[in-house]
């Protein structure tokens, strides 16, 4: 008999999430049924969309998540033992899974997949640069963003796992010239000083559009958003005619409530005299196209032109603490947790 751990929501979230909201608790799982695989973690993943997105579930549910881990049995011949397996099972250390249960209908309803070969790179990259992070990097720059070869692209939440690899797609794939904005001086310094950012800006200790005017004289073409708020507001008032704003993400408001949201400047003038297009997305509307996005990452990783970092947090027991640390700031590149 296999004893499970897990994270159940036993309150939801309001404004920068309490121990107390999630409760750790143990289970014993029942035996396989046909068709079923016994799943055992290794990495799990904190991300920020686990703030806004879990308050959709009712109280009780395992806290969404998704890991990578290693298949420990199985009644199941397409997912035999010792395969590793990347997917949405939760903040769980065991996890019985029957690949027919999925729905597909949105991101975290996604069937588990065998990970796909990637050598002698770490696994828990398939949650990251590998994984949903980074195909939301590179679907979201290419296809919402179109950048052409010359042009100035601006990215915010630029050292973190999303942000740090598409300025790593612009200035070193595609030639853009490339701003990051990112909370800490240590955070700036990586991202010129060893991803080849152009200019990084302090969004902390400088006045980012001040900042900006000086790094981007001539005004921004492409604009990658991971945070709104006020510091998009300075951005998309320095953009070209013509200017494309992806909106990846807006982590400056998930600890906010309905009642608490940030203001920010209004939009709608640059909208309007700049003629910009403004789009949101969400990954998952690529998901027939996942593993052209996986192999492209793959690729540039193994040509040297796109670099990852890690911020890992040892031991399934601290997953709380590196969910908060990840909202406040606290990892450089992706934040994950190694069982
Ligand atoms: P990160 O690794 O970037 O971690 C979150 C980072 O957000 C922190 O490190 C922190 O960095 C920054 N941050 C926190 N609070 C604020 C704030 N008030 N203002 C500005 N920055 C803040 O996470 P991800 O790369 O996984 O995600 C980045 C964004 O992309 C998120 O908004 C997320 O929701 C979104 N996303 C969207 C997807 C989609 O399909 N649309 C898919 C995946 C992610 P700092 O020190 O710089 O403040």
């Amino acid at each position: 008999m296999v004893k499970a751990k897990k994270f159940v929501v036993a309150k939801h979230f309001q404004n920068e999430p309490k121990p107390t909201d999630l409760q750790l608790v143990e289970e014993e799982l029942p035996s396989l049924q046909t068709g079923e695989f016994l799943v055992q973690a290794e990495y799990l993943s904190v991300d920020p969309y686990m703030r806004p997105y879990v308050l959709k579930y009712p109280l009780g549910i395992t806290m969404i998540g998704a890991q990578v881990g290693k298949i420990i049995e199985s009644n199941n011949p397409k997912y035999p033992v010792g395969k590793r397996i990347v997917g949405y099972l939760g903040w769980r250390t065991h996890t019985i899974v029957n690949p027919q249960a999925y729905t597909e209908v949105d991101l975290i309803s996604q069937k588990p997949m065998i990970l796909p070969d990637i050598g002698s790179l770490s696994p828990s990259l398939c949650l990251g640069v590998l994984g949903m992070p980074g195909n939301t990097a590179y679907f979201g720059l290419l296809e919402i963003c179109k950048p052409k070869e010359g042009e100035t692209l601006v990215v915010s939440g630029a050292a973190g796992a999303v942000g740090s690899h598409v300025g790593q797609i612009g200035k070193n794939v595609l030639g853009l010239q490339v701003i990051g904005i990112a909370g800490s001086d240590e955070k700036c310094k990586w991202l010129v000083e060893e991803l080849g950012f152009d200019h990084a800006i302090n969004y902390k200790t400088e006045n980012v559009a001040v900042s900006l005017r000086k790094a981007a004289p001539a005004g921004v073409d492409c604009y990658f958003d991971n945070v709104g708020g006020d510091i998009s507001s300075a951005v998309m008032y320095q953009m070209k005619p013509f200017g494309r704003v992806a909106i990846c993400g807006s982590i400056s408001s998930y600890n906010a409530d309905a009642s608490s949201l940030p203001k920010a400047t209004i939009l709608q003038p640059t909208m309007v005299f700049n003629q910009l297009k403004m789009e949101g997305f969400i990954v998952s509307r690529w998901a027939d196209r996942w593993s052209e996005g996986i192999l492209k990452n793959l690729q540039w990783i193994r040509e040297g032109k796109v670099h990852h970092r890690e911020t890992v947090t040892k031991g399934f027991e601290n997953m709380f603490d590196a969910f908060v640390s990840m909202l406040q700031g606290k990892n450089t590149g992706k934040a994950i947790v190694q069982v």
